[in-house]
C-alpha cells in the first residue's frame, strides 16, 4: 500500500488540519501518518485557541516516522511558529521524501493566524526550495509575494514570482478572484488552468488542507503533478458538492461521498 505523511495542526472539530488530510489519504486509498505541529481548539464556528507543540516531540514524530515506514509522500499544513518551520524543514532535508506537498497555511477562514508573522519569512527561505509543489490561496500568495492579485492575469505573474522563491512547481488557488474557481498549475516550463465551478455553500472548512492531501495522495500513487492536481482538483470539487453541514458555522468538506 501507498502511503503519505502529513505534518500539520489538529482541529478539534474535524474539518481541517490533520484530520482533514488524514480522511483524504483514506478516501485516495493511500495509508496515512502524521506529525501534529499544533493543536487548535476548534469547531466550525472559530478557532479558540492553540497551542504549540514542543519542537522536541515534532522532530522525535518525524524521526520515528521515517526511520521505520516507508513514506511515499509528504503534505505540509500549519507550522505554525518559525522555530517549527526550522525543525520540520531540516528533518526534511534530513530525510529528502520524494515528493512534499506545502500548503502554505496561513490564516483560517475565521481570521485566526496559524502562522506567527516572523514565520512567514521562515516558511519562503527554508520550506518552499524543499517544496515539490506549492498550494497557495490568493491571499497567501499575496503574503509570499508581497503583491496584490486581482486578476487572472495577475495570477501567471504571480506564479513566476512564486516559483523564483524556489519550488518545483506552483499551483495558485483561484478560488479567492470572483467567478469560476480557476487555478494556475506552472512547472517552470507551462502554464495549465485547472478550470473550476463554483459551488454556492457556506461549508468549505479545511477545503485547502483536502486539496493539497489530495495531491500528495496521488503523487504517493505514481500521477505525475499535474495528474494528481487534477485528480485532486476533481475530488475536492465533489467533495464540496456534498459538503457537510454539521455543526452552526462552516461545515466540512465531505471526503466519502
Ligand atoms: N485549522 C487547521 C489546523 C488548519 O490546518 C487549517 C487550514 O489549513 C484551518 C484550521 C483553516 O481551515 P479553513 O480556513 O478552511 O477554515
Amino acid at each position: 500500500m501507498k502511503t503519505a505523511l502529513t505534518i500539520a495542526g489538529s482541529d478539534s472539530g474535524g474539518g481541517a488540519g490533520i484530520q482533514a488530510d488524514l480522511k483524504a489519504f483514506a478516501a485516495q486509498g493511500v495509508y496515512g501518518m502524521s506529525v501534529i505541529t499544533a493543536v487548535t481548539a476548534q469547531n466550525t464556528m472559530e478557532v479558540r485557541s492553540v497551542q504549540n507543540i514542543d519542537l522536541s516531540i515534532i522532530n522525535d514524530q518525524i524521526e520515528a516516522v521515517f526511520d521505520d515506514i516507508r513514506v511515499d509522500a509528504v503534505k505540509i499544513g500549519m507550522l505554525s511558529s518559525a522555530k517549527t518551520v526550522k525543525v520540520v524543514a531540516d528533518s526534511l532535508e534530513k530525510y529528502q521524501p520524494k515528493f512534499i506537498v506545502l500548503d502554505p497555511v496561513m490564516v483560517s477562514k475565521g481570521g485566526h493566524h496559524l502562522l506567527q508573522g516572523e514565520a512567514i519569512s521562515a516558511l519562503k527561505e527554508k520550506m518552499l526550495p524543499l517544496s515539490t509543489i506549492v498550494t497557495p490561496n490568493i491571499p497567501e500568495a499575496e503574503v509570499l509575494i508581497n503583491r496584490s492579485i486581482q486578476t487572472e492575469e495577475n495570477m501567471m505573474n504571480a506564479c513566476l514570482a512564486i516559483k523564483a522563491l524556489g519550488p518545483k512547481t506552483v499551483l495558485l488557488k483561484g478560488g479567492h478572484l470572483s467567478g469560476n474557481p480557476n487555478d494556475l498549475f506552472y512547472d517552470g516550463v507551462s502554464f495549465h488552468w485547472i478550470k473550476g465551478e463554483r459551488i454556492h455553500t457556506k461549508n468549505t472548512h479545511g477545503t485547502g488542507c483536502t486539496l493539497s492531501s489530495a495531491i500528495a495522495a496521488n503523487l504517493a500513487k505514481g500521477a505525475t503533478l499535474l495528474e494528481a492536481v487534477q485528480l485532486a482538483k476533481k475530488y475536492i470539487t465533489t467533495a464540496i458538492k456534498y459538503s457537510l453541514n454539521l455543526g452552526h458555522g462552516h461545515g466540512s468538506t465531505n471526503h466519502f461521498y
